[in-house]
């Protein structure tokens, strides 16, 4: 177990992706602060997996787009759990829309949640290991469209893109603070965000045969990775992207 005595927060971890970080963290000994807008059946769910690995867990409602909302999160989490290690900034939303047709509501829904949010919620969860005088781990879960463009999903690549040169850009200010800063980059993962993908058997097809790898990602291949970042194995590693696509991202092309 890599991270016994630790503290991690997992936003938007009541499903999908960020429910399995947060059962990976507490496999590896984490104790683990779970977040999502809804304290719904679902986000009970994750929060009985987390102490179901016999570690201490609680779930803490908390719109990430909203700047006072992140800091309240951090705030509680340490009230809660005495302390924090790592922050994960996992919760997300895409939306499709076609650029000529994007509605201004559509772009600052999108990148309120997946850029505003790791933006403040690291800060916060900075300035805490600040006053604490310790490093921490922050990792984002971004995408491998923080690279590829994705037509009708601008507003989504945009965010992903600007989250790359937030995690560049802190990953430099935080490193002498002992906090590192990084990215995984998944592919084409099974969870909800793509069940409209996975009910049409042809798009389904056609992007399979871009995934040299033959399948799409599961969720637990992007927690390994996470885990992997947010343990001592990872000390050095500051200021990059791990990609966890099945090697889409240099085979990919649009049909
Ligand atoms: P998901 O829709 O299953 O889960 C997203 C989670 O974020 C949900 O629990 C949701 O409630 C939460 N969330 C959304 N808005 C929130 C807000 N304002 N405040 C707090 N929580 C909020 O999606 P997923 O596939 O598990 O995606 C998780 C992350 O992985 C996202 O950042 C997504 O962009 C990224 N990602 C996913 C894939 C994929 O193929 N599934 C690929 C690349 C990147």
């Amino acid at each position: 177990m890599r991270l016994q005595k630790q503290v991690a927060l997992v936003t938007g971890s009541s499903q999908g992706i960020g429910r399995s970080i947060a059962v990976r963290l507490a496999e590896e000994g984490a104790d683990v602060v779970l977040n999502g807008r809804e304290d719904d059946a679902e986000a009970r769910e994750s929060v009985a997996l987390v102490r179901h690995c016999g570690r201490r867990a609680c779930f803490i409602v908390a719109d990430v787009s909203r700047v006072e909302e992140c800091r309240r999160l951090v705030r509680e989490s340490v009230e809660r759990m005495g302390r924090l290690d790592i922050l994960v900034n996992n919760a997300g939303v895409q939306r499709h829309a076609a650029f000529l047709d994007a509605s201004d509501e559509e772009y600052d829904q999108v990148l309120n949640v997946n850029l505003r949010g790791p933006f403040f919620l690291a800060q916060a969860f900075a300035r805490y290991l600040r006053e604490q005088g310790r490093g921490g781990r922050i990792i984002n879960n971004s995408s491998v469209h923080e690279e590829l463009p994705h037509p009708n999903f601008t507003a989504y690549c945009a965010s992903k893109g600007g989250l790359k040169m937030l995690m560049r850009n802190i990953a430099i200010e935080l490193a002498p603070l002992g906090i590192t800063v990084n990215n995984v980059a998944p592919g084409a993962v099974e969870t909800p965000i793509n069940r409209e993908l996975m009910s049409q058997p042809d798009k389904l097809a056609s992007l399979l045969q871009n995934i040299p790898a033959g399948r799409l990602g599961r969720p637990h291949d992007v927690a390994g990775v996470v885990a992997f970042l947010a343990s001592a194995d990872a000390e050095y590693i500051t200021g990059t992207t791990l990609v966890v696509d099945g090697g889409l991202l240099w085979n990919y092309s649009e049909q």
